[in-house]
């Protein structure tokens, strides 16, 4: 109970990430660097700064307090961060009279993480939910994400655990028994591609969807789709086939259409690598479920 975890967001009332109504706990730190992160505030396990430009009044107080020199600022214009120089005290986002600056990440004991969620297991039992882990990778702060399944689990909480599918074998094997869904990504099929796309191989990551299918525990495939990268013919055939080795003892697949988060990342002082690209229709969203769920269930 005394590990401790960093977290970038604990979302209440969420129905999107497993069944019923969930609280999802967001673990920050990942080691995959998708160009359409929707979450980029995970990407880095260290606390970070959300800059929100509209409600800065130019105060200049924030820059005033900051201990690093970090932030510098003209007469009545807004701050300017360098983010090399700073140390995530969060002084910043303290002192500001309009909460224009959000320290993104903080240190959670697993026993505090406990008490806020047992807040809602009313609702939890009342809907058939529980708490979704995610992030980030939430498999990238393995001894925290184990502790903290392992309380859920003594309460009685149902977990679901939403991952890359990229991390050692043996850190999978350690949570799966503590894991009662794990929704788990699969992005471009092919290995050049995904390394191009996401900063990694994805060889470790179908071996591990494989062997979590071995050992039996319910998994549920989720793929965002980005046009002409994952939503094309190619990649649909080899997430068929994949599928298809697996068939019967996954729950089945999630198709998560593609949206911009530009504005994210401006907030961040990071810039986005993707093209515009309009969201998938739903015609083409109806045309993909079709044909995956010849291979497994498809929603
Ligand atoms: S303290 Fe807040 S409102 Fe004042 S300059 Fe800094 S960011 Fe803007
Ligand atoms: S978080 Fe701390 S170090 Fe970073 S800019 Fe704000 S006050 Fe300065």
């Amino acid at each position: 109970m005394r590990e401790t975890g960093i977290v970038f967001d604990i979302q209440r009332f969420s129905l999107h990430d497993g069944p019923g109504i969930r609280t999802t706990v967001f673990l920050k730190g990942c080691p995959l660097r998708c160009l359409w992160c929707h979450n980029p505030e995970g990407l880095s396990p260290k606390p970070e700064l959300m800059f929100f430009d509209y409600k800065c009044l130019g105060c200049g107080t924030c820059a005033r307090v900051c201990p690093e020199g970090a932030l510098a600022q003209g007469a009545g214009a807004k701050p300017r961060l360098a983010r090399e120089k700073c140390a995530g005290c969060g002084r910043c986002a303290e002192a500001c009279p309009s909460g224009a600056w959000r320290l993104v990440g903080r240190t959670i004991t697993v026993e505090e993480l406990l008490s806020l969620l047992e807040r809602d297991a009313l609702l939890y039992d009342r809907s058939q939910g529980g708490v979704t882990f995610s992030g980030g990778e939430p498999l990238f702060q393995p001894d925290f994400l184990h502790a903290a399944l392992a309380a859920c689990k003594e309460r009685r909480i149902h977990t679901a655990v939403d991952t890359s599918g990229y991390a050692p074998w043996d850190v999978f094997e350690r949570i799966a028994p503590l894991t009662d869904l794990f929704l788990f990504d699969l992005k471009p099929m092919d290995e050049e591609a995904h390394r191009r796309y996401t900063g990694v191989s994805n060889r470790l990551i179908h071996a591990n969807l494989r062997r979590l299918a071995e050992l039996g525990r319910p998994v549920r495939v989720r793929v965002p789709l980005i046009p002409g990268i994952t939503d094309t013919e190619e990649n649909l055939q080899a997430l068929l086939a994949l599928l298809g080795e697996v068939q019967g003892r996954i729950l089945g697949v999630e198709l998560l259409p593609y949206h911009d988060v530009a504005e994210k990342y401006q907030r961040l002082g990071k810039s986005y690598g993707m093209p515009s690209l309009s969201r998938p229709s739903e015609a083409r969203l109806a045309e993909l479920r079709a044909r995956i769920a010849q291979v497994v269930p498809c929603a």
